[in-house]
């Protein structure tokens, strides 16, 4: 319900903008913002997104890793033993709880990024332009819509050029609806019948409008449909599921191993081989796993934040650190996008410079080094008429021209600038014509019309402006101040062409601008129903204009870097082949001549094509091409989508970014898409990752934060797997040890695996989650082979082998060489302590031994070839580098004495006992151990010539 008992569709304009004390142009004020923020609540819609703690809860209990460990707690309180059953009660809960913790968090942490990072609302406050996110609209604000946003509250029109609204979700209705903004005099018309209202989350498919906020939130129609809107994500990674699918394996695993246990026990039932099955089936799971990961990847997902790269889906911080090739756009991507006239050229003249930075509204005109006069250059009458075309056919504003307060694209902005030089800006037209209706810009059809009304007059003015392809639509010129027939269209092409190559090559973006003169007795029809067609025909060539656009300086820094690490820089562009080609040269895309370090990326091919000649190519001849281009000029969103497809049939991983809302198909289809922060939400929301400074460099930074979690996910990975090995072979061997019953005497008890498992190896691999990147990270070549590489696979057996063979080497020295050989009776569990004594002395020196080969373990982890003792295999200079790692390796080295030496605790719980000499086994072990894994890592390095993976 609107005001006064009435809708809003049913007030005029004036009336809406007095009753919710806004301004039409100005909009709200800011100071008043706040105020409203309190009084009308977030404008988000209650349970549409947002983290569901049960839910999160639920799935800490529903991971196969934790339904292994409710079965041996299970089975423990079966056999009565409560001691082990309690721990594992307790393990299970604090895994959840951590588990918990940091994936509620992590979820919010993803929540807010989704927020942060679409959708958006473009509001005048204060007569400014501003994009806020979508829950800080308030009625009353003034909203700016352009084709591709998603409408973000309940608005009334107040001004449309054009506009065409999906409303489907709202109304069922499949067509896209043209709005107007006259009132609606029947109050109770359906929502598809007020014309002049559009609604949140349906999207603009067509023109442009502005219209004032009336209802946000739950006030909105769409938050009076309770159904959720919310697109449903799926938050896993494949290396996630991977990591489930292996929990199943395991499960698998432990099933058999219990079957093992039995049957080398001859299938006895007793609680002691129930026991060492259960053990079993501790070992071969990493317990901290699930948890260190969650962990990470929020960390990484947060850090990525900072730097201004939202992750709108975890899968791209692994997608990341696997891209070959970069498609990227080059208006504000690779340059600064913020553009400025400086070339005017119009036929038969020489080139003029125009001089004024930036949005500097003042600056004069030049031929060579001589300054021109404003008022004789305006008495060229093509002259007048370009700069009027710049002004009208144009839909940026300047707000405020000397605080430089703008609002628009970047060709439009520098366009209005260049016109308010001359004093004449848009607003300076406002009385004399009419803009009546606009042709858009869109990169497929790479031009823009503007039709105007000659106020007064019947006349119907037609301003153009765009590529080349608007020459196609001129047959008449200006000389000598009257209009003429273009006598030959083969000459004059030739003529503006070879002039558009020389502004290109200069990097200048060239503008081709025209005019036409229509009445609607000579069109035959009605001005309303002139199409696009009946307008861009027939036109009068004026002139040229060249558009400065800086490259960012540091775009040739990050071009250098995917370079060194292996991944190919491609130039997606709208603009003409020599721009293209110029600025490609200028940030590094297309290189001089190769240098012999270089040589192997050095493209030796012809590395720029238009979309028109590559999309002339058929499939079969596209994967022919020695290597893709470098840079397509002329790009539209279809050849995107081609060069993607092309990309992946030659088994590439490619990121691409994009803005428009054309774009979203590229987007989706590449494996990391990558929308501007300034894009449409249909962009964003195609979306993997969005980029809030739309700069280059930033996808390089995201591209090495995926490669440094990714490598540091492996090294953890390793850490604790390698762990698991290691106390399964030494459970598997250690079934051969029988005591006087026959029955197998376990080396390592349950609750000792749980603590090595839990306390022991969870804080290292954590540590190595975040690790700082090596300086290699951006250096090797990208990693496609998914987590499990094979050399991953060998180094977790050959250190689990390592670590399993001295463990059980100090188990056969304590029990037989120096001790008495008795393996006892029951010493499973803690009911013959006198006659166990030499076991859990054994078992006392095996925590001890393995709690510090771990440790020593998380330093091998740090790199998987190099030695600890030089600087890149983590070296003496890098013991004390990561801090984490090194309280971890401290504290966590201290663990083990109290379950040693506590009375009770060490019999009862852990089933071992005091030791004395073993100490002199446990230094040995351990330096064993880690000569060991020098002399492993040494084969490897002799062996291995490829790159690590
Ligand atoms: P990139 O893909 O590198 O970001 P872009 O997307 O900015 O480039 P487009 O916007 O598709 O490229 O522009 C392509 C061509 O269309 C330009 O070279 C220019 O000739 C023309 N053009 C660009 N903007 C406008 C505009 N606002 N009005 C008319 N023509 C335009």
């Amino acid at each position: 319900m609107g005001a006064n008992g009435r809708e809003w569709h049913s007030f005029a304009v004036e009336e809406v903008a007095r009753l919710l004390q806004t301004d039409v142009d100005r909009g709200l004020k800011e100071v008043e913002v706040p105020e409203l923020q309190k009084k009308f609540g977030p404008n988000e819609l209650k349970g549409q997104k947002g983290v569901n703690p049960w839910k999160v809860l639920l799935g800490q209990f529903t991971n196969g890793l934790t339904v292994i460990l409710l079965l041996a707690a299970v089975v423990s309180y079966a056999v009565q033993d409560y001691a082990e059953g309690g721990v594992l009660a307790f393990v299970i809960i604090f895994n959840a709880a951590v588990g918990f913790v940091q994936e509620y968090r992590a979820e919010k942490t993803m929540d807010a990024l989704r927020r942060m990072a679409s959708p958006t609302a473009k509001v005048i406050r204060d007569g400014g332009l501003d994009r806020i996110s979508s829950p800080g609209v308030v009625p009353g604000d003034l909203i700016v819509l352009e084709v591709g946003d998603v409408v973000p509250a309940d608005c009334r029109l107040i001004e449309v050029l054009n506009l065409e609204v999906d409303e489907a979700m709202l109304t069922g209705e499949s067509l896209p609806v043209a709005k107007s903004v006259e009132p609606i005099k029947e109050d109770q018309a359906s929502l598809g019948d007020r014309l002049n209202m559009v609604y949140s989350s349906t999207t603009l498919t067509k023109g442009r409008a502005r219209g004032i906020a009336v209802a946000t939130g739950m006030k909105t129609e769409i938050g009076k449909i309770t159904k959720s809107i919310s697109e449903t994500a799926s938050n896993s990674t494949p290396m996630q599921r991977r990591l489930n699918q292996m929990a199943y394996v395991l499960f698998g695993i432990s099933l058999l191993l219990a079957v093992i246990v039995f049957a080398v026990n001859k299938f006895k039932f007793e609680t002691t081989i129930i026991l060492y099955a259960v053990s079993l089936s501790i070992a071969v799971i990493p317990e901290g796993l699930i948890a260190v990961i969650t962990i990470v990847m929020a960390l990484g997902v947060r850090r990525m934040a900072t730097q201004q790269a939202l992750v709108r889906k975890l899968v791209a911080l692994e997608s990341l650190q696997a891209v070959t090739n970069i498609c990227s756009d080059k208006t504000g991507t690779l340059t600064e996008g913020k553009m400025t006239v400086t070339s005017i050229w119009l036929s038969g003249k020489d080139q003029l410079s125009v001089s004024g930075d930036g949005w500097n509204t003042t600056g004069h005109i030049y031929l060579r080094d001589q300054v021109l006069d404003n008022s004789d250059l305006l008495s060229d009458i093509r002259f007048r008429l370009l700069v009027e075309c710049s002004a009208l056919c144009n839909t940026a504003n300047i707000v405020e021209a000397s605080g430089g307060k703008v609002w628009g694209d970047p060709t439009e902005i520098a366009l209005q600038v260049f016109a308010y030089k001359f004093q004449m800006g848009k607003p300076t037209f406002k009385k004399t014509k009419e803009q009546l209706t606009e042709f858009p810009f869109s990169s497929d059809v790479k031009r823009m019309s503007m039709l105007c009304r000659d106020v007064g007059r019947d006349e119907f003015e037609i301003y153009t402006k765009g590529a080349e392809n608007v020459l196609r639509v001129c047959d008449r010129v200006i000389k000598n101040g009257s209009e003429v027939e273009i006598v030959s269209k083969e000459d004059f092409m030739q003529t503006v062409e070879a002039q558009i190559q020389i502004m290109a090559k200069q990097g200048l973006r060239v503008l081709v601008v025209a005019y036409g003169k229509e009445t609607e007795s000579g069109m035959g029809k009605p001005v309303m129903k002139w199409a696009r067609e009946d307008v861009e025909r027939s036109l009068v060539f004026l002139g040229l204009l060249g558009i400065r656009d800086t490259p960012r300086p540091e775009s040739k820094r990050a071009v250098d870097q995917c370079y060194r690490a292996g991944i190919i820089v491609h130039m997606l562009t709208g603009d003409h082949q020599d721009t293209a080609l110029a600025i490609a040269k200028e940030v590094g895309i297309i290189r001089p001549p190769p240098n012999r370090a270089e040589e192997s990326v050095v493209p030796l091919f012809n590395p720029v094509m238009t979309a028109q000649e590559f999309d002339a190519l058929s499939e079969e001849e596209i994967d022919d091409l020695a290597e893709l281009p470098l840079v397509i000029a002329r790009c539209t969103p279809a050849t995107k989508v081609r060069m993607i497809e092309a990309l992946h049939r030659r088994k590439k991983f490619a990121a691409m970014t994009g803005d428009g809302v054309n774009d979203a198909p590229s987007l989706k289809k590449a494996d990391v898409g990558i929308a501007m922060g300034a894009g449409s939400d249909v962009a964003k929301q195609s979306s993997e990752i969005v980029l809030t400074d739309n700069n280059f460099a930033t996808i390089v930074m995201a591209v090495s934060e995926g490669r440094r979690i990714f490598s540091n996910i492996r090294k953890f990975v390793l850490h604790l797997i390698s762990t698991n090995v290691g106390e399964v072979i030494v459970l598997i061997i250690g079934l051969a040890f029988k005591d006087r019953s026959g029955l197998s005497v376990f080396p390592l008890a349950p609750v000792q695996i749980l603590y090595l498992n839990m306390l022991t190896s969870t804080p290292p691999a954590m540590a190595l989650g975040v690790e700082a990147a090596s300086k290699e990270v951006m250096n090797l070549p990208p990693h496609t082979k998914g987590l499990f590489g094979k050399e991953l696979l060998a180094d977790m057996m050959a250190y689990g082998i390592i670590m399993g063979g001295l463990i059980l080497t100090d188990w056969v020295l304590v029990i037989y060489a120096f001790g008495d050989g008795n393996l006892g009776l029951e010493c499973n569990s803690a009911e013959n302590l006198a006659e166990c004594n030499t076991v859990f002395r054994a078992r006392s020196t095996i925590l001890i031994v393995f709690t510090w080969m771990l440790l020593l373990h998380a330093y091998n982890c740090r790199h998987v070839r190099f030695s600890l003792f030089t600087k890149d295999g983590g070296g003496a200079s890098k013991i004390f580098s990561n801090r984490l790692l090194v309280v971890s390796v401290f504290v966590g080295a201290m663990l083990p004495i109290p379950p040693v030496y506590i009375p009770t605790l060490n019999t009862e719980i852990f089933k071992q006992e005091t030791i004395s000499w073993e100490w002199g086994i446990v230094i040995v072990s351990v330096v064993a151990f880690f000569i060991c894994s020098e002399v492993y890592k040494f084969c490897k390095r002799k062996i291995m010539t490829s790159h690590p993976i």
